[in-house]
């Protein structure tokens, strides 16, 4: 009877302390030494634009003008997140389409737009054996594709929540996609993505949880020391994916050279404007005027070049949220901070890093609101603690 007695204490004794042991487990300390923001340090200035659908990206299959017109833009800042996933995801609803059982693998199938949806809806295309495709584009240089940064996320986009489920699976797809080029295990592309750790403020900022248990882990509690005296909490996606999207649209283009597809630099101002009955319409912001889509919106983004930093002291991303505020030109602004380590290919390998973080709807290159790049500059600061 003693005996059962102290055996009952000593078991509640551990349930005691277990949890209190549990709760004081030091917290994942990561030491980062923070980018150097001298202004010698800054390279190019870029401000660019979102392709933002209100909604949803548009991702349908239609009969219009008497043609088969698939749309796939309006995916705002996660163009490049979702792009391999939303390129199969478009291309399954043309093939699937009741009106296009004339469909053939050598079926001329014209795609309007040279940026990552239009390239990887070609890739795509090409996987499933269609030999036909021209590209058909306004602009094939310096496009958003090419100056994004490169976080895989589905962050700054509208979603329909009915919507949802079909989004993570995208995003899912692209993910996998984009880790088989980190890995070195992709058959056609040898670089472009790396798997780095990826901080946020907290788990649901990420839009990445749908993503864990599924291809990524669960995010980790930790604590980011920059050496100076300032920490900050955040959580930790160790297996986060940059893509390098200035290295991804040039391996997409080599590609597809090789796979002869056809490149047309021109601009469309209607589907009639094209000779061919099946169109894929990747024109992003362009489909505004195109599509006559009054949901699409410019989304204004401010990003500027880190030069002759240490490229092993920039292997991760940050993002954090600031506040709403009113640029110059009035234009309501959701200011953030970012960094990612961007390279351009004709630049040193030193010149290592991009920082940005403005979100700033209806804004166009006519408002370029260039303010923007000095308050983005001084949060930066102020988030590594930097006098
Ligand atoms: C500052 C900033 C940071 C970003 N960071 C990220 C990020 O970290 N991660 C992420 O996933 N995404 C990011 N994005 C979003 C991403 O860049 C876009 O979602 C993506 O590049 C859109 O690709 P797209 O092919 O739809 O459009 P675009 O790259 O704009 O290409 C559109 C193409 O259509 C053509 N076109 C348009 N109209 C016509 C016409 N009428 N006739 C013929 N051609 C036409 C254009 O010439 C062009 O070739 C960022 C965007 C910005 C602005």
């Amino acid at each position: 009877m003693i005996i059962t007695k102290i055996k009952l204490i000593c078991i509640a004794a551990l349930l005691l302390i277990i949890p209190l042991v549990a709760s004081a487990a030091p917290l994942d300390v990561r030491k980062i030494t923070p980018p150097k923001l001298e202004s010698i340090h800054l390279g190019q200035k870029i401000l660019c634009h979102r392709p933002m659908r209100h909604g949803s990206p548009n991702m349908i299959v239609e009969q219009k003008d008497g043609k088969v017109i698939a749309h796939n833009y309006g995916h705002g800042g996660s163009g490049w997140t979702l792009g391999p996933g939303s390129a199969s995801y478009v291309n399954n609803l043309l093939i699937n389409f009741s009106g296009a059982a004339d469909l053939k693998n050598d079926t001329p199938i014209t795609i309007i737009g040279a940026g990552a949806l239009g390239f990887f809806t070609a890739y795509d295309l090409v996987q499933r054996g269609f030999t036909n495709i021209t590209i058909v584009a306004e602009k094939f240089d310096s496009l958003t594709s090419h100056n994004a940064g490169g976080l895989l996320a589905p962050v700054s986009m509208d979603n329909d929540p009915k919507m949802q489920k079909i989004i993570d699976q995208i995003g899912i797809d692209a993910y996998k996609f984009y880790a088989s080029i980190a890995q070195k295990k992709h058959k056609h592309f040898k670089d472009g993505a790396v798997i780095v750790p990826t901080y946020f403020e907290n788990r649901e900022d990420s839009g990445l949880e749908p993503y864990v248990g599924k291809v990524m882990k669960p995010a980790k509690d930790v604590m980011l020391d920059f050496g100076n005296g300032t920490t900050r909490k955040m959580v930790s996606y160790d297996d986060g994916i940059f893509i390098n999207t200035a290295k991804m649209m040039t391996g997409l283009r080599d590609y597809l050279d090789k796979k002869k597809i056809k490149f047309v630099q021109k601009k469309i101002h209607s589907f009639s404007d094209l000779n061919t009955m099946y169109i894929i319409n990747c024109s992003g912001l362009g489909s505004g005027k195109l599509n006559k889509d009054g949901e699409m919106a410019a989304v204004q983004g401010h990003l500027i070049m880190l030069k002759d930093q240490n490229p092993q002291d920039l292997q991760y991303m940050i993002l954090v949220y600031f506040n709403e505020g009113e640029t110059q030109s009035g234009q309501k602004v959701k200011r953030s901070f970012y960094i990612f380590p961007k390279h351009l290919s004709n630049t040193g390998a030193k010149d290592i890093g991009v920082i940005g973080g403005t979100f700033i709807e209806g804004a166009t290159p006519k408002t370029p609101n260039e303010k923007e790049f000095d308050i983005l500059l001084e949060g930066a600061k102020k988030f590594y603690g930097i006098q």
